[in-house]
């Protein structure tokens, strides 16, 4: 497994032995992994090498390479997005999207190559926005239940490509392939959600599971959130800023704060009973400086509401975290790590395989 660092290798080095291998040995969902934010260091380095210099994105492939070498230190969460470019450069032919794929698989699912290190995860939910000139590899070597793909919108898509690539997973699926679910990713400041729904609506329809990036930075609108929560989502990632009028609204059993929100409700005639499952990603919302510290982090709010979650590296090359790093996170001691107890965890764990898009939807 590659190394890891910031966050997430602190909360795992303050763990005693014992706590690691029971860490190791729980069952766990990865749920929220980006493919071109997932490839190991040591493939992309490779790629760098062999990419042409005739390029005129040479520099700024160079630039982000020395940043992923050295530690990428964000200002914010949009800095993020400037280190995709450089990435898709290198991963722009069939041939390097099938050896990321393999790479990215095998960190997760068979992190020595060769069986002797257990796996980060028991089921990867693998996402990637579809490039036009790129295709998901065949790889059949990790069976159904152990890998799957979702595949990622763009925010920034038009809508004839959302509707391309909609019709390419729903296509996809009913042709057998190991298409689960949908995402809506991306640059939070872009797209017009409200434009988005009829298609999430048509992938709902068609057997898929709908996962959304909602709320993830204070530039995310109400109006926004309401769109993409309309289509009910089955999980919900981030959420870091939804607001506790629309917590109460869409929540269930989540206390209602004092505002008036009836008519909304109305509006969008939502059943007491939705409870979309969060992708948290620790480590991702500390170094994109989207919450300031674990103390705060909206994980807790969660937790306590017994509202379902998932634990996610969301992008491990440029945030250096594993799966077992994200967990560490839940069993540190404070400000460290949540200071859980080992069934809380294992209950956490429990509670993203549950949320896997694997199972026949309800
Ligand atoms: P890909 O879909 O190309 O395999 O993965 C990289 C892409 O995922 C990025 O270009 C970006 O659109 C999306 N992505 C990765 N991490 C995040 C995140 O934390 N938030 C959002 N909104 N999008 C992300």
């Amino acid at each position: 497994m590659s190394e890891i660092a910031g966050p997430a290798a602190a909360a795992l080095s303050s763990l005693c032995p014992d706590d690691v291998i029971f860490l190791q040995s729980l069952p766990k969902a990865e749920l929220h992994a980006h493919l071109n934010g997932s490839i190991p260091i040591k493939t992309i380095l490779e790629l760098a090498q062999q990419y042409s210099p005739s390029s005129a994105q040479t520099t700024e492939v160079a630039d982000t390479i020395e940043k992923l070498k050295s530690g990428v230190i964000l200002t914010e969460i949009f800095d993020f997005f400037s280190l995709m470019p450089a990435i898709y450069a290198l991963t722009s032919t069939l041939e390097a999207v099938v050896t990321v794929t393999r790479a990215v698989l095998q960190s997760f699912l068979n992190p020595t190559g060769d069986g002797t290190e257990s796996p980060q995860c028991a089921y990867l939910e693998l996402r990637t926005t579809p490039r036009t000139t790129t295709h998901m590899t065949r790889e059949r070597t990790y069976p159904a239940t152990q890998a799957a793909l979702i595949v990622s919108i763009d925010r920034r898509m038009s809508d004839l490509d959302v509707e391309e690539c909609i019709s390419l997973a729903i296509e996809m699926k009913n042709r057998g392939r190991r298409v689960v679910g949908i995402d809506v990713c991306g640059d939070p400041r872009s797209g017009d959600m409200r434009s988005f729904t009829r298609h999430l609506l048509r992938a709902k329809d068609a057997g898929l599971g709908l996962t959304v990036h909602i709320a993830e930075s204070t530039r995310n609108t109400t109006e926004d959130s309401l769109a993409l929560l309309s289509c009910r989502p089955d999980r919900l990632g981030h959420a870091t800023f939804l607001s506790d009028e629309l917590k109460a609204l869409f929540f269930a059993d989540i206390p209602q704060p004092g505002t008036e929100c009836s008519s909304l409700s109305e509006c969008f005639k939502i059943s007491k009973r939705y409870k979309p499952c969060m992708e948290i990603c620790l480590s991702s919302n500390l170094l994109c400086k989207t919450v300031v510290s674990l103390d705060a982090h909206h994980i807790r709010y969660y937790l306590k509401n017994d509202h379902p979650i998932v634990i996610c590296t969301d992008d491990a090359l440029p945030f250096r975290t594993s799966c077992l790093g994200e967990y560490s996170m839940l069993l540190a001691q404070p400000p460290l790590g949540l200071g859980l107890s080992r069934d809380d965890v294992a209950r956490i764990a429990q509670m993203g395989m549950d949320a896997a898009f694997l199972r026949p939807r309800d």
